[in-house]
């Protein structure tokens, strides 16, 4: 199965992604992850990126563009089930990633859209907390880690994003509300969209989910 998971920041695309990788063994792929790493290594993407992802503002289509189809047609791509997260963000990288899967005939099965609102986004965000080794989310009120600022699952250190503060929060709504709002538009057109409650919780949204693969036979299909 091939996914795309869109909604706002905060709306629990990613707490959706680890639930789905344990259930159907599907691969995250996130390109907020990726741009990080690169931002890590200092390579001249993450260079570049790190410019707009400091304000909350996107990164050039070309870059992001280039880092998916590396993943998805390079050497070591990914051949199997996987869920992209936080990519598409533009009408252009939803066009250039029906180019991309068109060319390697593997087209998506679903855009699945979380959405949420502004208030339990500036809540969930402002208290996230991520593990700088394994990736793992954590939130200090709702899911606190059993060790301080230490991950339950590897041991790795908690840490808040840069960008999970409340002024960057509201210039990362407001571009989303500007251009993610276009790639809904086009998944929607294309009869691949299925809107889920973000702000309900992550395992209720699963089960949900689980309903609708079910109804259209998709289960069997990895
Ligand atoms: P995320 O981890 O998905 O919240 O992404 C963090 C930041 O990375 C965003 O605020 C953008 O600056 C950048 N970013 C991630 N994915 C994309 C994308 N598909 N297009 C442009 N910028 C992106």
């Amino acid at each position: 199965m091939r996914l795309v998971l869109l909604g706002p920041p905060g709306a629990g695309k990613g707490t959706l992604a680890a639930l789905l990788k344990e259930s159907l063994k599907l691969v995250h792929i996130s390109t907020g992850d990726m741009l990080r790493e690169e931002m890590k290594k200092e390579t001249p993407i993450g260079q570049e990126a790190k410019k707009f992802i400091e304000k909350g503002e996107l990164v050039p289509d070309e870059f992001v563009i280039k880092l998916i189809e590396k993943k998805l047609t390079g050497g070591k791509r990914v051949e199997h089930g996987y869920m992209l997260d936080g990519f598409p963000r533009t009408r252009k990288q939803a066009e250039d990633l029906d180019r991309i899967l068109g060319e390697i005939r593997q087209p998506l099965d679903y855009a699945l859209y979380m959405e949420s609102t502004l208030p339990v986004i500036i809540q969930r965000l402002g208290g996230r907390r991520v593990c700088e080794n394994c990736g793992a989310l954590y939130h200090i009120r709702n899911k606190p880690p059993k060790k301080d600022k230490i991950c339950d699952l590897c041991g790795g250190e908690l840490y808040q994003r840069a960008d999970d503060n409340e002024v960057t929060i509201r210039t990362r709504m407001d571009v989303y509300l500007k251009s993610t709002r276009l790639v809904i538009d086009y998944y929607q057109a294309q009869g691949k969209l299925k809107k889920l409650d973000g702000d309900k919780d992550s395992e209720e949204v699963q089960a949900v989910l689980m309903q609708i693969f079910h109804e259209d036979r998709k289960l069997n299909k990895h």
